[in-house]
């Protein structure tokens, strides 16, 4: 019975008060099942990651943390983006687990599926990755996008699990792997992959969010594909050379033409040819420094080395409620920390 393995599953939330209480029930079901069933051990943990919100999202976790022995919470310090808060919950609550599973606070994800999940994990497997099996419920644009970004990425040479989002099951030992890549611009699906150990992929529909809206918006997907591509490959520099050395070519040829009429024909030589030139040029050198600075500014925050997210308050690893020497309730102290107005 002590075998069973100590899962977490953890799930980063920004500003998901209008679903977390949706989320709250079904995930502690699902755990009280899997415990039942002796799937996994009666020390799982669901930790609720807030990735510094605005509205009551932490209060909400905070006051789960005390009600129910298997939701723990951690707060960040602000909002650091779903890779970082999941890289926060995955490294705070790794010690603790044999095995973790990431999933998205609207669980567009099927839980239904993290049983076999951990069948899989039993199995052998270090990373178990859930994959969509159709996206119709996602609006056709955001379809749309996505395929496309997969095609880009596969034509570039980034090795991506199609249709995999961040739903997944990591080991202990992958996690751990997985610390050891430093970087700051972080594409965890990409870089997942990349650890390698034993996998599996595990099919399912993703469902509609049912409350609140997207926490990303057009903006931040494209900062996300372009963080995507840029993190790993330099096709696209590649790419502005060869237009680069195309163009040089081109206008070489252009050149020996325009000297050719200068000297054998009339020169009605072309302003519009001339200036179109300059143009078509000033845009590819453009083009050219844009991207150059792209990988620039990657470097620039390597080198930095930041860290990644701050932890504000660690409701995981402290045990809970607690006396602190000075007789203070834990919970009070960190009901005011965490502006928790209600007195429940
Ligand atoms: N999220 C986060 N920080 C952010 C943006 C999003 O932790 O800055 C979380 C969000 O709460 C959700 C998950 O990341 O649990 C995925 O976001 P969402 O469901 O809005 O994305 P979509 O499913 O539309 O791609
Ligand atoms: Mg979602």
């Amino acid at each position: 019975m002590n075998q069973q393995p100590i899962l977490t599953i953890v799930v980063p939330c920004y500003n998901e008060e209008d679903i977390l209480s949706y989320t709250f029930t079904e995930l502690k079901r699902l755990m009280e099942n899997l415990v039942q069933e002796q799937a996994v051990s009666n020390k799982s943990k669901i930790l609720f990651v807030d990735d510094g919100s605005s509205d009551n999202t932490w209060q909400m976790i905070y006051k789960e943390t005390l009600k129910n022995e298997y939701i723990r919470g951690l707060k960040l310090s602000r909002n650091v983006g779903h890779q970082n808060a999941l890289l926060a919950g995955l490294f705070t609550a790794k010690e603790y687990s044999d095995c973790l599973i990431t999933i998205d606070a609207d669980l567009q994800d099927d839980i239904s599926v993290i049983k076999e999940f951990i069948n899989k994990f039993k199995e052998g497997c270090e990373i178990v990755y859930g994959v969509r099996r159709r996206r119709e419920k996602d609006t056709f644009f955001k379809r749309t996008t996505a395929i496309w970004f997969y095609k880009i990425m596969k034509k570039i040479g980034v090795d991506l699990v199609y249709n995999h989002a961040d739903f997944r099951l990591m080991s202990k030992r992958a996690v751990n792997a997985l610390k050891d890549f430093g970087e700051i611009n972080l594409f965890l699906r990409g870089i997942i992959p990349l650890i390698g150990f034993r996998s599996a992929q595990v099919f399912y529909d993703r469902k509609e969010r049912l409350a609140g809206e997207t926490k990303y918006p057009l903006r931040k997907m494209i900062s996300f594909a372009l963080n995507g591509i840029t993190s790993f490959s330099v096709a696209p520099i590649r790419f502005v050379l060869f237009i680069g050395f195309s163009s040089f070519c081109i206008s070489l040829l252009f050149a020996i033409y325009f000297l050719f009429l200068k000297f054998f024909r009339t020169t009605e030589l072309g302003w519009t040819s001339l200036i179109l030139s300059v143009w078509l040029l000033g845009g590819l050198q453009l083009i050219g420094v844009g991207l150059v600075g792209e990988y620039i500014g990657k470097i620039y925050s390597e080198v930095k080395r930041r860290p990644k997210y701050i932890i504000d308050i660690d409701a995981f690893n402290m045990p809970l409620p607690l006396q602190n020497s000075g007789g203070e309730n834990y919970d009070s102290i960190y009901m005011e920390r965490g502006k928790l107005s209600e007195t429940n």
